[in-house]
Order: structure tokens, then C-alpha cells, then sequence
């Protein structure tokens, strides 16, 4: 017999009024149907209701990882920086990542992703060719010192993640586990109904060949991502002038160093971009070797940051990521990828002027390149920026406008390949008795924010408005009256209970029957029973949360309907 969870005990407590930080409708909603509570910044507390629904959905992700052949683990959350100086990644996170000490003065980090320890573990416990392929996989809590944690758990600076990695010795089988992965993600957000599309990606940071995030069309989400409606091209705008430009890289002329003593100062600079001479620069493009070398501006093809850094002062340098540019759409966009230096669109910054400009690159300090192909004439350890397409562009595959929307990213996978690999010196033993180096995956799901990007894809104005599989209850039975209704109510969840349903009964004495629709609705559970008018006659009325729609039936007809 399933549980009945009786309201007089829940701990919930609801409130009329939106949070007045609360920007985004899942904020709103979770925070006032006593789901999530905040306790800092991007940091939240899950109350009852809240822990049931991320419950439900970390079982249809436990459950659709473990018929991929996903084996779960638990890993710590508290990590050595020994394993991320080996990565590289305790320096290149830069202020994302939460560090900290212990009482001997080592130092240490929170698990912003767990790629380093997922390799050290497999390199500990596998050694053939035998113990591959391996799917490896924890629902954990991550920790990302985001610059603007914001619409309550949708960016947290501490969010549920599920992470999973693979590990093959040839591509072919990191193919075949992107795939088991790429499969099992289509089933998961399936079952949890968040209307969802697959996109290209950047690797960005990551660095690595193939990479699709899972993107949830709505407004409150900090993605763009185009669509065309001419043919199967979907992309994340990151990714959009990547593949545009992948088509003409042959184009690119021999790299050409130039002589460039006339690296601008801030007073041309300043001049071109319109602004004063002690405005602070956001527009920089990428990081080359570590450094940042290279800055688009109109009308200057190459500028080198180095070089302009001695012009102004260091506080007026202020560096730019992607995190800022996601949030920050009024800041001057650019865009690289591995095919070269490539366009820049500068867009609704009110203080520079509105073009394009084609960035050819600078890739040492007084030293500037033309035609440089990142990838092919250099390495690009991270990419700071993002392009920007506009509606109407011409899609890259076909040609027809594309259209742009807004979502969120609940998803994402990457083929890594041997980059973590490579840095741990994860080797098996082949077929041939000689040492393979191992390729990786590594593949996430925002479980955390999938509760929020739900919220925003399935409420109405009433409140939250679950799929049944996610929801804290299959029904919500409403005593709507005095004793006689409450004990119709007790005794209806009780045979509901008895029929498999999981079932939440509001017999909350001394709250009167408006408080409790407007808590039911606002709750969101998708089917309501309310004892209320014709209780004598043992008649209740059911009611969809979703299409309001109501019926009266008897009690024994409602339970039949229901299960
Ligand atoms: P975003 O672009 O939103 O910052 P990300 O690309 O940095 O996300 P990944 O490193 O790809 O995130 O992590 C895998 C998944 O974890 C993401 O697809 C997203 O669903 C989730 N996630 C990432 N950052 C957060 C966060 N701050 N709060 C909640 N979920 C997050
Ligand atoms: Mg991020
Ligand atoms: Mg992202
Ligand atoms: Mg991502």
C-alpha cells in the first residue's frame, strides 16, 4: 500500500506572494508551493514536496542509466587539487571553482565535474583491454561558484548532477557509448515530459571532437539555440558560426605573420570602439598557451591584449567569460572556433557601435598572424566567447532563415577522447600485449534543474503542474467541508492508497476550502478528488489539474478512474 501523506503533517508552508528576488516563473512557484527554500545564493534546501519531485526524477535517470549498463558510484565532493593540477583544470576553472583548505593548509576543491577522479579510479581498477568498455555513473552534488546564480535551482552554485563517463580503448566504441548515452538521455527526458531538442555544441573548455547538449525551449533559459525550419539543423548559437564556418576553412590563406608595431593604444582603441579612454574593454576572444592574445575590435583587424594591457590600467582589463556572456546579452559578443579567428558580431552594447568585423588573429606578442587556424596552427585551451546569429540568418546545412529561441540546457555529452586520458596516463593492456591509451566520454544531466526547467515547461497561472510521474503525488484529495467531508476525504486516499496511488489528503482542520484549492492548485499535483457538496451521498468531484476539467462520480467509480 502506497502512502497517504496527510497535509495537517506536512511540513509545507505556502505563500500568496512571489519571492521578491524571484525573476523566473519555477523560482516563483517552487519557493511559494514550499518546495525549495533558500539558504544563500544559489544554494537551496529541499523541503518535502521539493524532495519527492527530484526523487522521482533521479530514479528515471538511475533507472534509464542502469539498462545502458551504467554502473552507479558515489564519489566525493571534497577532492585533492593534486588531481585537477594534473588536468590542468584547478588554474583554468578560475573563480568557478570553490577552493578550499584544510587544518594542515593543504588545499582542496568541491567537485565542479568529476572527470579526473573518474580516470584516476578506472586507471586504479582496470587494466585490460577486458575490463573496457566501461560505463561509469553517480548522482552527486556539484559545486560551481557561478557569477550570477540565478531563477532559483535552475543555476545553483550547489545542484544535483548526474555524471557519467565511459571509457573505450578505440573510437569506434566511444562512439557506441556517445550513442547508448545519447539514447538513454531521449528516454529520460521523455519520461520525465520535458519537451526537449538535441543540439550541436561547442566543447568549449572541454575540449574534445563531438558534443550535443539537451536543450528545454523556454524563455527563462539562459541558451539560444537556432532551429531551422527547412531541414534537421538545430544548434546552440555557440556552435551555429562553428559549423558555418567549417564549410569554408579551406579558404583560409597560408598563415602570414605580420610586423605590427602599431598595435593600437587605448586612445585609438578608444577612438574605433567609441568610448572613453578609461572605459573597461569586455570584448576579448580567447585564451592561446593560457594567455589571452588575441581581441577583436571594429575596425582593427588585430589587436593583442598583452600589448594593449600596457595602456590601460590592469583594473580596467576586465576579463570576460562565457558564464558573463550568457547572462550578460548587452555585452560585445565574438566568436572563434577551431577552423580559425573568426567573425564578430558586435551587438547591443550602448557604447559601441553597432557591425561586423572579421578577426584574423594574433597569436604572439607583437606578432600578428593572418589566416590563422586555431587548432590546425596553434592550441586553443578555452574558448571565452560565443557568437551570435540573428533570426533570419541563413542556416548552414540548407540555407532556409533560421529561427532562434530561448532554452535551457538539461543535458549534455561529449566525446572527450584521450584529453583527460592523456594527462593521467590512462593506458590498458590490448589485444596485442601492448599498452592502449583509453578514450573517454563523459556525459551530464542537471537532475536539480530539470525540476526547474519542468516548472517552467508544465505551470500555468494557477502554480505548478506536474507529469504524474515526477509529481510528490498522484492525487491530491481535498476535504472541502466540515467532518463529514473530511472523513469521505480520509477514506477515499485510504482506498486510493490501498489501489497502488501514492496520495496527498489536505484534512486540514480550520482552513477553509478555498485556501486548500488554491494550495492544490498551486501545488500541482494532476488529479484532485474533492470531498465536498454531495459527500453524503458518497460523491466526489474529480478534476484535472491541467485542463481544470471536473466530473462527479461515486467514490468507488473515482478510484477505478484513477487507477
Ligand atoms: P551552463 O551552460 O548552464 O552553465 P554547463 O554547460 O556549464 O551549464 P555542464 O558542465 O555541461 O554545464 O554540466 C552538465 C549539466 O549540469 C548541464 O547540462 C546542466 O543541466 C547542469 N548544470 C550545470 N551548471 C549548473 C548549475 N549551476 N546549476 C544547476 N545545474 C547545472
Ligand atoms: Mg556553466
Ligand atoms: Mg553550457
Ligand atoms: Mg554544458
Amino acid at each position: 500500500m502506497a502512502q497517504v501523506q496527510r497535509m495537517s503533517r506536512l511540513m509545507v508552508k505556502t505563500l500568496r506572494d512571489d519571492p521578491a528576488d524571484a525573476e523566473t516563473l519555477n523560482h516563483k512557484l517552487l519557493v511559494r508551493a514550499g518546495y525549495v527554500r533558500r539558504t544563500a545564493a544559489g544554494i537551496w534546501s529541499w523541503l518535502p514536496l521539493g524532495k519527492k519531485v527530484l526523487e522521482n526524477i533521479t530514479r528515471v535517470v538511475r533507472e534509464e542509466m542502469d539498462a545502458i549498463g551504467g554502473q552507479e558510484v558515489l564519489l566525493p565532493a571534497l577532492l585533492p587539487k593534486e588531481s585537477y593540477d594534473a588536468s590542468g583544470r584547478y588554474e583554468e576553472y578560475g573563480d568557478l571553482l570553490f577552493r578550499l583548505k584544510d587544518r594542515k593548509g593543504a588545499d582542496y576543491l568541491l567537485g565542479p565535474t568529476h572527470e579526473e577522479i573518474f580516470t584516476q579510479i578506472v586507471k586504479d581498477q582496470c587494466s585490460s583491454y577486458k575490463d573496457l568498455p566501461v560505463i561509469l555513473y553517480q548522482i552527486q552534488t556539484k559545486y560551481r561558484d557561478e557569477a550570477r546564480p540565478r531563477a532559483g535551482v535552475l543555476r545553483g552554485r550547489e545542484f544535483q548532477m548526474k555524471d557519467s563517463y565511459s571509457f573505450d580503448t578505440t573510437d569506434e566504441g566511444l562512439a557506441e557509448s556517445y550513442a547508448l548515452h545519447r539514447e538513454a538521455y531521449i528516454r529520460i527526458f521523455e519520461r520525465l515530459g520535458l519537451d526537449h531538442r538535441i543540439v550541436s555544441a561547442v566543447s568549449g573548455a572541454m575540449g574534445g571532437s563531438a558534443s550535443e547538449e539537451f536543450l528545454a525551449p523556454a524563455p527563462a533559459g539562459e541558451d539560444t539555440f537556432v532551429d531551422c525550419p527547412g531541414c534537421e539543423y538545430a544548434a546552440n548559437t555557440e556552435a551555429v558560426t562553428f559549423t558555418a564556418v567549417a564549410a569554408d576553412a579551406s579558404s583560409h590563406g597560408p598563415v602570414e605573420e605580420l610586423d605590427t608595431p602599431d598595435t593600437p593604444t587605448i586612445e585609438t582603441l578608444a577612438a574605433h570602439l567609441g568610448v572613453p579612454a578609461s572605459a573597461t574593454l569586455k570584448n576579448l576572444l580567447v585564451k592561446v598557451d593560457g594567455e589571452i592574445t588575441a581581441v577583436g575590435v571594429p575596425g582593427n583587424r588585430e589587436v593583442d591584449l598583452g600589448k594593449l594591457a600596457e595602456h590601460l590600467s590592469p583594473a580596467a582589463v576586465e576579463l570576460v567569460t562565457a558564464e558573463d556572456f550568457a547572462s550578460r546579452p548587452d555585452l560585445v559578443r565574438g566568436y572563434v572556433g577551431p577552423q580559425g579567428l573568426e567573425k564578430v558580431r558586435y551587438i547591443a552594447d550602448p557604447r559601441v557601435a553597432p557591425g561586423t568585423a572579421w578577426v584574423t588573429g594574433a597569436n604572439k606578442p607583437d606578432t600578428h598572424a593572418r589566416n590563422v587556424v586555431c587548432g590546425r596552427d596553434f592550441e586553443v585551451d578555452e574558448y571565452l566567447d560565443v557568437v551570435v546569429v540573428e533570426e533570419g540568418d541563413p542556416c548552414p546545412k540548407c540555407g532556409t532563415g533560421l529561427n532562434i529561441d530561448r532554452a535551457i540546457e538539461i543535458g549534455h555529452i561529449f566525446q572527450l577522447g584521450r584529453k583527460f586520458a592523456d594527462a593521467f596516463q590512462l593506458d590498458v593492456l590490448g589485444q596485442n600485449g601492448k599498452p592502449v591509451r583509453v578514450t573517454m566520454g563523459s556525459y551530464g544531466i542537471g537532475v536539480s534543474r530539470a525540476v526547474a526547467a519542468l516548472a517552467e515547461q508544465t505551470a500555468d497561472d494557477k502554480g505548478l503542474c506536474w507529469p504524474r510521474e515526477i509529481a510528490p503525488a498522484d492525487v491530491h484529495v481535498v476535504a472541502a467541508g466540515k467532518a463529514l467531508q473530511t472523513e469521505l476525504a480520509l477514506q477515499v486516499a485510504d482506498e486510493l492508497s490501498a489501489a497502488g496511488l501514492r496520495v496527498l489528503v489536505d484534512e486540514r482542520a480550520g482552513v477553509s476550502p478555498g485556501v486548500k484549492f488554491t494550495d492544490a492548485e498551486l501545488i500541482g499535483v494532476p488529479k484532485i478528488v474533492v470531498a465536498g457538496r454531495r459527500a453524503s451521498e458518497g460523491v466526489v468531484e474529480l478534476k484535472d489539474r491541467r485542463t481544470g476539467e471536473r466530473e462527479e462520480l461515486t467514490v468507488a467509480e473515482a478510484v477505478a478512474r484513477l487507477s
